[in-house]
């Protein structure tokens, strides 16, 4: 069953929390396109909606923040035997991150989630994929993962494990806002682009605008749930949109020792900017990487 054409985001005359008693009806509603498969999406385009019902145990549901895992992997009693890489189904979730675009979310009844209705199906909305990596679990395989959270909704997460390593900017502070993301310290990020000069911390790149130079503050372990990085100096990147992205989609990777891995270059740093070698460790854990 194909789907010959992408359909993102909401669909008319569908509310977010209607039920749906089966697979069927969901899909002649237009709001998960095939009877089977967890993921409707395409390599090349995105993906449109996911179904959490209960087929991968690592999956985790905060309610306006969910934890999805990707597709595959397993055998026919849905146990992992193997890894899941970042191709088809899983690569077209990915896009979703690059690219912005929205994925319908659908909860079953078979999902293990106080958030699952009690029968069938429901449509809960759209949620934007915040990040995505690659994850070693405790059945010893890695799996593809994806934060996802919901787009324009009321956002519930309390501030945690903001305690260590917090230098002089202070935990980051995640409270209610109209567009559901964890409000970044700008004040953090634009002192370490000042620090910097605005170039790139990789290859000392340069980006001029009419407003002035730009450049990007990356996080090296992501903010949020289930990372939970710090919002400090140590934890960011002063980098070129180009290096942002690589870095943020498992292309680029720093040695410990602050070499750019595959290149012979190394870390461009400052010192009032050091960076912290654990979190550095932690990003390249997040894709399974020594
Ligand atoms: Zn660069």
């Amino acid at each position: 069953m194909g789907v010959n054409y992408m359909s993102f985001g909401q669909v008319e005359g569908i509310e977010p929390g209607q039920q749906f008693e089966s697979r069927q009806k969901l899909y002649e509603a237009g709001i998960h396109r095939t009877l089977q498969a967890g993921i409707v999406g395409r390599q090349d385009h995105g993906a449109e909606s996911v179904v959490l019902s209960g087929g991968y145990q690592d999956d985790e549901d905060y309610g306006d923040v969910i934890i999805y895992t990707g597709d595959g992997g397993q055998d026919t009693s849905r146990k992992q035997v193997a890894d899941q890489e970042f191709t088809g189904k899983n690569l077209a979730l990915m896009k979703n991150h690059s690219d912005g675009i929205p994925v319908r979310v659908v909860r079953g009844s078979g999902h293990q989630s106080e958030y699952s209705p009690t029968t069938g199906y429901r449509y809960d909305g759209v949620y934007d994929v915040e990040s995505v990596w690659q994850e070693h679990r405790p059945h010893g395989f890695k799996v593809c993962r994806y934060r996802l959270v919901k787009h324009g909704g009321s956002f519930d997460e309390l501030p945690e494990h903001a305690s260590d390593d917090v230098d002089e900017a202070g935990p980051t502070v995640r409270r209610k806002t109209s567009v559901n993301r964890i409000v970044r310290n700008r004040d953090v990020a634009d002192k370490v682009k000042a620090i910097n000069n605005f170039r790139c911390q990789v290859c000392e790149g340069f980006v001029e605008t009419a407003g002035g130079p730009y450049a990007e503050a990356a996080h090296i372990r992501p903010l949020g749930r289930p990372h939970d990085g710090p919002d400090v100096k140590s934890n960011i990147l002063c980098l070129c949109p180009n290096h942002h992205k690589s870095f943020d989609m498992g292309g680029l990777f720093i040695e410990d020792d602050l070499t750019v891995r595959g290149t012979s270059l190394t870390l461009i740093t400052q010192k009032a900017h050091p960076i912290s070698i654990e979190h550095l460790r932690y990003h390249r854990t997040m894709w399974g990487q020594p």
